[in-house]
């Protein structure tokens, strides 16, 4: 199992934002590979920034507490972690360079797929309830639409490689003391796709690709969670081999009235000691329309109502949470005269009646 994040920055669970901040400075000096020649250190740096880009991250922070380190890890990749945390503050004053973490990735990944990219959708509770679909608009790397994508001027053809005859791959052979060896590799003439473009598309300069923006409808499900992300898959920037995908996550926006845990959502309501002391009706917001409950006499303080079925759609089984309402008992700070005489009357009438119990012995 993976370290903990918090252990990782040798920090404690409540650590505010800068000291969060201060600690990862102090271990980012001791480790970027800029500073530290130590065959450990560039997997110690990726290690205390994951911590950090998810610590510094208020929402990210949240659902690691909740779910835990490995959960999160299940939802996250390392890479998202990475990209969705700006260090670039962080690494200017140390000046090093922000484009460390493409590095670190750039080796593990094809020049010819896609880049994946990264967007964030708010959503209301009501939509969380209901599912929604949503509109998202962004900048992607589409095909170059004046060369279709093959990054050649219209109407001239590639070349084939002279370098590898239109192979993509060279051989190598060697001659070692455990006799000759072949090795074959990519061709560093075509880098692989067996042709040369002689007259770049004046349009992309030969890349094959534009930057567009694109609006996408995204279909948001039933009790989705904050923090999750749907993924769209080939909507990230086109690649040569592959297209990237794009990641959304879910951004789900602070209720007037609820909050959610779990599927269940909860609201506090106001009621008078008359209230809770006689029951009473009270009307209840819920996520469509009001509701009306009706309250026992000899309500407590924070007694829960639970409103079977009132709360949010489960994403994992479809079962419906509940609402919950707490009852607060609203004790006047500033009373009538009127009132204080009803009130110190009701306390002398409440005594004889606990002088009446006691001589049953009930209390
Ligand atoms: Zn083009
Ligand atoms: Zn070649």
């Amino acid at each position: 199992m993976a370290n903990d994040f918090y252990s990782v920055l040798g920090i404690s669970k409540t650590a505010s934002k800068d000291e969060i901040k201060s600690a990862y400075r102090k271990l980012a000096l001791q480790w970027h590979p800029d500073r530290n020649n130590s065959k450990e250190a560039e997997e110690k740096f990726k290690e205390i920034s994951e911590a950090y880009a998810v610590l510094s991250d208020e929402s990210k922070r949240a659902e690691y507490d909740q779910y835990g380190s490995d959960a999160f890890r299940g939802r996250h990749s390392r890479e998202d972690n990475f990209r969705s945390a700006n260090y670039e503050d962080i690494f200017k004053e140390f000046g090093f360079g922000g484009g460390i973490f493409d590095n670190f990735f750039s080796s593990s990944s094809n020049e010819d797929d896609g880049e994946n990219l990264q967007g964030t959708i708010n959503i209301t509770l009501e939509e969380v309830a209901e599912g929604t679909s949503k509109e998202f608009n962004y900048q992607r790397y589409d095909k170059c639409s004046s060369c279709k994508g093959t990054g050649s001027q219209h109407g001239k053809s590639l070349e084939t490689c002279s370098n590898c005859n239109g192979n993509g791959r060279t051989q190598r052979i060697m001659n070692t003391p455990f006799g000759r060896v072949s090795t074959v590799g990519i061709c560093s003439k075509c880098k692989g796709k067996g042709k040369i473009i002689t007259h770049p598309c004046n349009n992309c300069h030969g890349t094959g690709k534009q930057l567009k923006s694109e609006t996408i409808k995204v279909t948001v499900p039933a009790g989705i969670e904050q923090g999750m992300q749907l993924r769209l898959v080939g909507k990230g920037n086109v690649g040569l081999d592959s297209d990237g995908d794009l990641y959304l996550s879910v951004n789900i926006l602070p209720h007037k009235y609820f909050t959610r845990k779990e599927n269940d959502l909860l609201i506090d309501a106001d009621i008078s000691i008359a209230q809770a002391a006689l029951g009473s009706s009270i009307q209840i917001p819920t996520l469509n329309g009001n509701e009306t409950i009706t309250i026992e006499p000899g309500t407590q303080p924070n007694d829960i109502f639970r409103l079977k079925g009132k709360g949010i759609i489960s994403i994992d089984d479809r079962h419906k949470g509940d609402l919950l309402v707490k009852l607060k008992v609203h004790v006047p700070k500033k009373l009538s005269k009127r009132q204080v005489e009803l009130l110190e009357e009701f306390d002398v009438e409440a005594a004889k009646h606990k002088g009446d119990k006691k001589i049953f012995g009930i209390f």
